[in-house]
């Protein structure tokens, strides 16, 4: 009897096909869960528009570490949900390039139970989830729409899924945000372009930091936190030609949290 050839060691990664100078998209990109998304998506071979709010040296840390893997990026600093500064920084930078992949990353907590919350609480955390969706998106789209390709993920949270107490705000623009993704993503598919969520739990970053863990804990079946890594794995695989079926869909990227 021959012997059994070994197989030839394949590459069990996913893959892509990312032209030179293909440009991602990435708000809320200077820290936590952003920073990781804009790290992965520079590791595989995308150029970086780097949005941001306010902190400009943790801006500047993820722009070094992209440059420092070969990709250019540049430092986007506007609020998301403030129209005149969404066209200001990005209709320049549009008329050259149309992003390959935008990632809808940018978001805030304002907690508090419905009966105390400050109607400022309600509207800060709606404007920058729902209306920094909707300026953004719309401008990239323009291009996207015309070069008939793209891929946009949003993330959104498990809080939006189910609803969390203390968080009527939040569940409610990030369950906008999922009813949103299923809308353009039914708009735009016949253009190639693929528009998901992805829906993390309980992630270790800032957000997170005053939130009761050990509380938390037992209801997560991984029995542990999420990692932003965790995090970009998820948006790195719809951004992948493994995924070029999937659109419309939520990744819940939770530890089995919900399900
Ligand atoms: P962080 O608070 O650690 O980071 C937030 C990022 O968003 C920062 O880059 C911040 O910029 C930026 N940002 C905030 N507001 C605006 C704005 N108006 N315009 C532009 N940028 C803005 O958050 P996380 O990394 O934890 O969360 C990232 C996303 O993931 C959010 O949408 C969040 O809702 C979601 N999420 C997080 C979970 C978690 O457990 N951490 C769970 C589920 C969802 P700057 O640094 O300049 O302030």
């Amino acid at each position: 009897m021959p012997h059994k050839e070994a197989h030839p060691p394949r590459s069990a990664g996913f893959t892509y096909d990312i032209p030179a100078g293909a440009v991602a998209l990435v708000t809320g990109g200077s820290r936590g869960i952003g920073r990781a998304i804009a790290l992965k998506l520079a590791a595989l071979g995308y150029d970086v528009w780097l949005n941001y709010m306010s902190r400009d040296e943790s801006a500047r840390e993820t722009q070094s570490a992209i440059i420092d893997m070969g990709r250019e990026c540049s430092l986007l600093k506007f609020d998301v949900s403030d129209s005149e500064g969404v066209s200001r920084n990005l209709e320049t930078l549009l008329e050259k390039t149309t992003p390959h992949v935008l990632v809808n990353n940018a978001g805030v907590i304002r907690d508090g139970i419905l009966a105390l919350m400050s109607f400022d609480d309600w509207k800060r955390v709606v404007q920058v989830t729902l209306d920094g969706f909707f300026l953004v998106t719309q401008m990239v789209l323009q291009g996207m729409l015309l070069e008939r390709r793209g891929r946009i993920v949003n993330i959104a949270s498990t809080s939006g899924q189910t609803g969390v107490p203390g968080q009527t705000n939040y569940a409610a623009a990030k369950a906008g945000l999922i009813g949103a993704t299923r809308a353009l993503a039914a708009e735009v598919a016949r253009r190639g372009i693929l528009v998901n969520v992805v829906a993390p739990g309980f992630i270790a970053t800032e957000m997170t930091e005053g939130a009761q863990i050990d509380r938390v804990l037992p209801r997560i079946p991984l029995q542990r936190l999420g990692t932003v890594d965790d995090v970009a794995g998820a948006v790195a695989f719809l951004c992948s030609k493994e995924s070029s079926y999937i659109t419309g869909q939520v990744v819940a990227c939770n530890g089995g949290l919900y399900m």
